[in-house]
């Protein structure tokens, strides 16, 4: 019997990569996404490759991820890996960011990353399996325009900490990966060349990470071999972090 990844906000970007890096480590991958069109596109090109689900939900809407999460755990009844990777990123100053940009944010990133969770512990339980919450290294480091987009990443880390701690008694290992930036849809979308700049200047590796390093760093948490580890924050972010100057 296959073992069941589950990965949210997997339509394109960095967790198409990871849901097709789960698929060939022989696990099928169960793929969630708002955007129809955009997974609508997604099942087209993956199309005769066996292994994967599609499921349209809004991690940020408590009934859509009841909903979902009854139907996934009545079709596969152990969960082996969530990863809530499903993210959005508004960049602002601090005194343009409305209530709402707030809360569209902290809706997705961190109530998004709860209640999934919540919704697919009994069967990450059944699984013994663990949770990859996807961060960013803008929770870890703090720079302008990023008061909603960073904070929503720094408190998934601490939600990280309880949920090993918490899920831990129950033999679910929970981590985090913060990646640096990556080139996608979201990076074109809020980076601009003044940040790619500073990107490439305080950047060790001076260059954007790719789907695959990140979705590489996700696997490992998950994998046999990342056993006894729970709780951690895991930059991958080419040095960014470490080197500490440059800010964008
Ligand atoms: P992306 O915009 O290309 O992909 C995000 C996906 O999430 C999209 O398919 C989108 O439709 C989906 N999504 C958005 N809101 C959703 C919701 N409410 N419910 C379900 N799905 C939803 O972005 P990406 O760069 O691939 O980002 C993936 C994750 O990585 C995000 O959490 C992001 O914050 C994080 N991240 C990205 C970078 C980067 O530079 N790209 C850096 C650090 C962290």
């Amino acid at each position: 019997m296959k073992k069941t990844a589950v990965i949210t906000g997997a339509a394109r970007g960095i967790g198409l990569e990871i849901a097709k890096r789960f698929n060939r480590e022989g696990y099928h991958a169960v793929i969630l996404d708002i955007d129809a069109a955009e997974l609508a596109r997604c099942e087209e090109n993956l199309k005769g490759q066996e292994g994967f689900s599609f499921f349209n939900c809004d991690v940020s809407n408590h009934q859509s991820v009841s909903e979902t999460f009854a139907q996934i755990t009545a079709q596969f009844s152990a969960v082996h890996a969530l990863v809530n990777n499903a993210g959005i990123a508004i960049f602002k100053p601090a005194q343009e960011v409305s209530f709402e940009d707030w809360s569209a944010v902290m809706g997705v990133n961190l109530n998004g990353t709860f209640l999934c969770s919540q919704a697919c512990l009994a069967a990450l339980v059944a699984g013994k399996g663990s949770i990859v919450n996807i961060a960013s290294i803008s929770g870890v480091r703090a720079s302008t325009l990023r008061i909603a987009y960073g904070t929503s990443k720094a408190a998934i880390m601490h939600l990280t900490k309880q949920q090993s701690v918490e899920y831990g008694n129950m033999g679910v290992r929970a981590n985090a990966v913060a990646p640096g930036p990556v080139e996608t849809e979201m990076a074109k979308l809020v980076h601009s060349a003044d940040i790619r700049t500073s990107y490439a200047d305080a950047i060790p590796l001076a260059r954007y990470g790719t789907t695959e390093e990140i979705s590489n760093a996700v696997y490992f948490l998950c994998s046999e071999q990342a056993s006894y580890i729970n709780g951690q924050i895991l930059c991958a972010d080419g040095g960014f972090d470490a080197a500490g100057v440059g800010l964008p």
